[in-house]
């Protein structure tokens, strides 16, 4: 039975989970490796940040999916395995955090653009009726797609899982340009995105990566002006620097947990980590949402 996130968040804010790919990396994965390909060759991995996340309180996890799309895995050589990388991401999720944990398939662009030519739309509704119809038949509740910044390729998208699968579609952009990072590196902010997707119908709208949770604030406050469906907000673990050749994500999970009521007040009903957050940072988010409702 399909289910629906006005309802699911009607009773407070829904915790998702944080980051997978940096705990894949962090776990040995090589680098350059397509994320997917643990789905397959290294699903004990997988499944353990699942079962971590759903241990920390994550109500809902994403599956290892961001780059499954045929597009995307093409360059890795992957592309055949569209179907196979996918389902298995879904049963792998659903084995590690049982009945009770949401799973929802992960969707994110496919790294080519439309305003240079380099992919077609119809390259792209291809592409993402792929991938969403492995996601969809192997059950996942929910589509998210994530991390986009270019409205024409979430609308690709979106036109996809509407056709391809009947299960609620988050859509959700990575603010990381213009001030404030109010917009998008393709320069749209939230205004644009709800006036151009909204009426392909979405159930949520949301943001996720670029920013750290401080200036999520501000990115819930500006959907909120023109969205009052369901919001969905998963900002990175602060800001990446790089410290001795490594990625270091600054917002440790104390700190990132404190900063995540401003933007529960702004109007987010689900909230998460992007990369650089890990099981300790949505448990310190947990622990904070179940001080605030008691
Ligand atoms: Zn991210």
């Amino acid at each position: 039975m399909a289910i629906n996130l006005s309802e699911l968040c009607a009773s407070g804010t829904v915790l998702t989970d944080g980051a997978m790919g940096t705990e894949l990396d962090a776990r040995g994965q090589p680098a350059g490796q397509a994320h997917e390909l643990w789905n397959v060759e290294n699903p004990e991995a997988v499944g353990q940040v699942h079962a971590a996340y759903a241990q920390a309180g994550s109500r809902v996890v994403l599956t290892n999916t961001l780059q499954g799309n045929p597009i995307s895995l093409a360059g890795h050589g992957l592309a055949k395995r569209t179907a196979e990388l996918n389902k298995a991401a879904v049963n792998i999720a659903g084995e590690a955090v049982g009945p009770d944990v949401l799973v929802f398939g992960s969707v994110g662009p496919s790294g080519k653009l439309l305003l240079s030519g380099d992919v077609s739309e119809d390259d792209l509704l291809r592409a993402f009726a792929q991938q969403i119809r492995a996601l969809g038949e192997a059950g996942a509740a929910a589509i998210v797609l994530e991390t986009f910044a270019d409205p024409d390729e979430a609308a690709a998208a979106l036109r996809a899982a509407k056709d391809n699968c009947d299960v609620p579609v988050v859509v959700s952009f990575s603010f990381a340009a213009g001030a404030d990072n109010d917009r998008t590196i393709m320069g749209a902010d939230a205004r644009r995105i709800v006036d151009q997707l909204g009426p392909l119908g979405p159930a949520a709208f949301g943001a996720n990566c670029g920013v750290g949770p401080d200036l999520a604030v501000g990115l819930a406050q500006r959907y909120r002006k023109v969205w009052a469906g369901p919001l969905w907000i998963k900002p990175n673990a602060g800001v990446p620097k790089l410290i001795e050749g490594q990625t270091v994500f600054s917002a440790g999970p104390s700190e990132f947990a404190q900063q995540i009521p401003p933007i529960i007040e702004a109007g987010a009903d689900f909230i998460g980590g992007c990369c650089g957050s890990t099981p300790e940072h949505i448990r310190a988010v947990a622990e904070m949402l179940s001080k605030k409702n008691n």
